[in-house]
C-alpha cells in the first residue's frame, strides 16, 4: 500500500504498487469499518493480497477484499516508519497507473522487507534511490565521463565533477573546460564517493544496509537527492519527517 485517503464517511480510497499491474488505484467500499474484508489491511507499508474487479472505462478498480502479508510484527519505530514512507512515497511517483513495473516492485518490497528486518541508515536509502532511478530507466553513468568517456576510477583524479542541472558526471578535464565556458553550477566531488555510489547501485539492496556512506554521508544524500529531482513530480512530503529524525538525533 503506497497512500490511502478517507472517501465519504466509511470508504478509502487506496493507492497500491502491484506485482503484475504497476501502479493502481482502487476504492474500498465500507475499508474503515468492514475487519471482515479488510481486516487492517490499507495502511501504508503494509503488504497485502488484493482482490479488485476494474470496471470499464472507470479510473478506479473496485476493492473487494484484502488480505494483509506482512508486516504482522509490533509496530516499527518512528525512524523506520518515516524511512518506509520515503521508500513508498519514491516509487508511487516513479510508476504509472496500469504500467507493469516488476523491477520497481521488487525491489520497494526487498527495501521494505530490510526495514522490517534491520536498522534505517542512509546507505539503505541511498542504494534504493540509486536502484529504483534504474528500474524507472533513469540510471546515470557512474563509471565514466558523461562529456569524453574516460573513466572515472583513476587513482590519478582524486576529484571529479557533478552537474546537478544535467545528474551527470565528467572527468577534471571536461569540467574545466565546461567551467571555462561558464557552464552552471558544477560541484567538484571525490572520485571515491561516486565509487561508492556505483557500488551501492551494483550490490545487493541487503548489503547496501550495511555500507556505511562515513563522513561523505551528507554529500551522498545531495547528490542522489539532485538526480531525483530532475525527475519527479512533485515535491515529497516525508523527506521533511526524515530531516527532522535526524536533526533532532544529532
Ligand atoms: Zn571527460
Amino acid at each position: 500500500v503506497l497512500r490511502w485517503r478517507s472517501y465519504g464517511e466509511s470508504d478509502k480510497i487506496v493507492t497500491f504498487l502491484t506485482r503484475d499491474f504497476g501502479k493502481l488505484t482502487g476504492i474500498g467500499k465500507g475499508a474503515k469499518n468492514s475487519r471482515k474484508r479488510f481486516p487492517n489491511s490499507l495502511e501504508i507499508l503494509a503488504r497485502v493480497q488484493v482482490q479488485f474487479r476494474q470496471r470499464q472505462e472507470a479510473s478506479l478498480a473496485f476493492l473487494e477484499s484484502c488480505e494483509l502479508l506482512g508486516p504482522r510484527a509490533a509496530p516499527m519505530d518512528p525512524e523506520r516508519l518515516a524511512y518506509g514512507a520515503y521508500l513508498t512515497e519514491l516509487a508511487e511517483q516513479m510508476t504509472v497507473e496500469w504500467s507493469p513495473a516488476l523491477s520497481t516492485y521488487e525491489l520497494l518490497d526487498e527495501a521494505l522487507r530490510s526495514l522490517e528486518e534491520g536498522p534505517a541508515t542512509a546507505a539503505l536509502l541511498r542504494a534504493y534511490e540509486l536502484k529504483l532511478l534504474e528500474c524507472a530507466g533513469f540510471a546515470t553513468p557512474l563509471d565514466h565521463c558523461c562529456e569524453c568517456g574516460t573513466t572515472l576510477a583513476n587513482p590519478d583524479t582524486p576529484e571529479i565533477f557533478f552537474a546537478p542541472s544535467a545528474g551527470s558526471f565528467c572527468c577534471m578535464g571536461c569540467g574545466h573546460r565546461r567551467e571555462g565556458l561558464q557552464h552552471d553550477g558544477l560541484q567538484a566531488i571525490s572520485a571515491e564517493l561516486v565509487a561508492r555510489l556505483r557500488t551501492l547501485r551494483q550490490i545487493p539492496l541487503q548489503r547496501g544496509c550495511e555500507n556505511s556512506l562515513g563522513p561523505q554521508r551528507d554529500t551522498a544524500a545531495q547528490i542522489t537527492g539532485q538526480l531525483l529531482a530532475l525527475h519527479l513530480i512533485r515535491p515529497l512530503q516525508s523527506t521533511r519527517t526524515i530531516e527532522q529524525l535526524t536533526r533532532s538525533r544529532s
